[in-house]
């Protein structure tokens, strides 16, 4: 039996990831975040940040700053009697399978939206992602700094377009330069908000009740606005329900500046209240509980090279249930091998250290020496494996061709190790001889080339191919499987686990081949 002590570091646990487009302000959050953790003394240092500027160099800076980027990628801090986990995910378009797999590995999500722009293409991507899972979805309306579009407008286009019902926990009180603060609905009280003191956790100026003349002294005419809006509020949009959250039927919203500081706070509150404590996993022996006391987790992503010295991977596995101790032994199901662990990584903001223990919705940093594939289980002895580690059908696709002729073999060796580890995908045509690189976003290809030079000593060079989009194929019915392999042949590849698939010219070949074979089923996602 699991005691209280454990119990109590499962139940204290928040895990959970931003969903954001790039530019709304996912890692201004995040540094405030982390302030409010004590993580940092002073927000603004959480990476040598970008200016404006998305691009490659700043991937490409973080390589070549190599463990900045691994501190980014898992950050743990307390916040009231709470331990909150952050996955982060990279802004940009690249590596977005990266991000995918991330959200896997949480239970709730925080989704940014940018007041003046409302919901965003990546946003719209990721949330579908999150409803693999009905992940419960918090939400931060930011920049209310600025010159903003009308909340209730912004409620409804979430609403429209996210199809999630919104039910605002805090209401703002003017925009841009007038931006006064925030109503906290249920807490009935207002929290002013001040400029100039984002680098700080601002002392709170807060006035209890919505009538108390206070607030007319302190906002002059916007009290009367607000308690007005209130009315209007509270008619157009939904009280909050803790079980719809938990069911991703229903999110929390909130409002603020994350540059001002403001707001963020109120929406961590919200996190460590009502967002759910680690949760189990599906596995293909049944549930796996969080409160099971005896270890067990997955990795759901793998990052290279990060330390150039040792030149080491690093696997990151999401603790499902139990505790890791250091120098335990686990057992990687896929291979069936034990593992003596005692160099596992945890993720303090700012730093890497050795880790003593860890618990359920954790996550660990494992060397991996390529023993350690994406999608692995590692349990304290039992041999199932967590099911639930998709693969995203890839949206761009290279044909990719050797210098030397010679070398196809570690060419295509490299690709299948490349596409076990997640860095990319491969597909081999039943056809011919090509290897296809499939990714979803273009920084892999390069990422690639990279890699297949350094590490499998293999110069490869990209061509065009007429691929536009991929479909992992099934059938119930083994006959009709064996008549649509002889009939579309030349549509079809093996990817790197030799799965079948669908490589579409085009999407009108894809939906006209889905009408021809009903009996064929065409998937966006294959699990690992
Ligand atoms: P990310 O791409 O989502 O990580 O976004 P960033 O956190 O890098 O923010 C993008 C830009 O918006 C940066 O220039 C930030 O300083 C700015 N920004 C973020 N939050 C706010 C805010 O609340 N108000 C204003 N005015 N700017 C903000």
């Amino acid at each position: 039996m699991a005691n209280q002590d454990f119990l109590n570091e499962i139940n204290k646990r928040r895990t959970f990831a931003i969903i954001s487009h790039p530019d709304a302000g996912k890692t201004t959050i995040t540094e405030k975040v982390l302030l409010f953790g004590n993580a940092l003394q002073k927000a603004g240092t959480v990476k040598g940040k970008k200016s404006g500027q998305h691009a490659k160099s700043d991937w490409m800076e973080m390589e070549k700053e190599r463990g900045i980027s691994v501190t980014t990628s898992v950050m743990q801090f307390p916040y009231n009697d709470h331990l909150v986990n952050l996955l982060d995910t990279p802004g940009h378009e690249d590596f977005s399978e990266d991000t995918y797999r991330t959200l896997t590995a949480v239970d709730s999500c925080l989704m940014v939206i940018d007041a003046a722009k409302g919901v965003e293409a990546r946003t719209i991507k990721l949330m579908e992602v999150t409803r693999l899972r009905d992940t419960p979805i918090i939400t931060f309306i930011n920049k209310l700094d600025r010159d903003t579009r009308d909340p209730i407008d912004l409620l409804d286009e979430v609403e429209d377009i996210m199809k999630i019902k919104c039910a605002p926990i805090t209401w703002p009180i003017g925009m841009g330069k007038e931006f006064k603060g925030v109503y906290h609905l249920l807490r009935d009280e207002t929290i002013l908000y001040k400029t100039g003191m984002g680098h700080t956790i601002q002392e709170k100026r807060i006035i209890k009740g919505i009538d108390n003349p206070l607030l007319d002294d302190a906002i002059g005419s916007y009290a009367e606005e607000l308690r007005e809006m209130l009315e209007l509020v509270k008619g157009a949009s939904h009280e909050f329900d803790l079980q719809q959250f938990l069911s991703g039927e229903l999110t929390p919203v909130y409002f603020g500046t994350a540059l001002g500081n403001f707001g963020v706070d109120h929406m961590l509150d919200g996190l460590v209240e009502w967002a759910p404590k680690p949760q189990g996993r599906e596995s293909d022996l049944g549930k796996v509980s969080s409160e099971q006391n005896k270890f067990s987790g997955f990795v759901f992503k793998i990052q290279a090279n990060m330390d150039p010295k040792h030149r080491d991977r690093i696997a990151f596995c999401r603790i499902v249930s139990g505790k890791y101790e250091k120098g335990m032994k686990m057992h990687q199901t896929r291979i069936g091998k034990d593992v003596r662990i005692s160099d596992a990584l945890t993720f303090l903001a700012g730093d890497r250290a050795l880790l003593e223990e860890a618990y359920a919705g954790d996550i660990i940093g494992l060397h991996n020496h390529g023993s350690i594939q994406i999608g692995d289980t590692f349990t304290w002895g039992e041999k199932f494996r967590f099911a639930g580690i998709p693969n995203f059908a890839p949206e761009l696709f290279k044909r990719i061709r050797l210098k030397d002729p010679l070398k196809q073999k570690q060419l295509q060796k490299g690709l299948i190790q490349l596409s076990e580890e997640g860095a990319v995908q491969v597909f081999r045509p039943l056809v011919n001889n090509d290897l296809i690189v499939g990714a979803v976003g273009v920084l892999q290809f390069d990422v690639v080339v990279a890699r297949l030079k350094a590490e499998y000593n293999v110069d490869a060079i990209y061509e065009h191919v007429n691929v536009s989009t991929a479909r992992w194929i099934y059938s119930k019915d083994e006959k009709k499987l064996d008549e649509f392999r002889r009939k579309a042949e030349v549509n079809l590849a093996l990817d790197g686990g030799d799965n079948l698939t669908y490589i579409a010219p085009t999407m009108v070949n894809l939906n006209l081949s889905r009408e021809r074979y009903p009996d064929i089923e065409f998937h966006t996602t294959r699990e690992h």
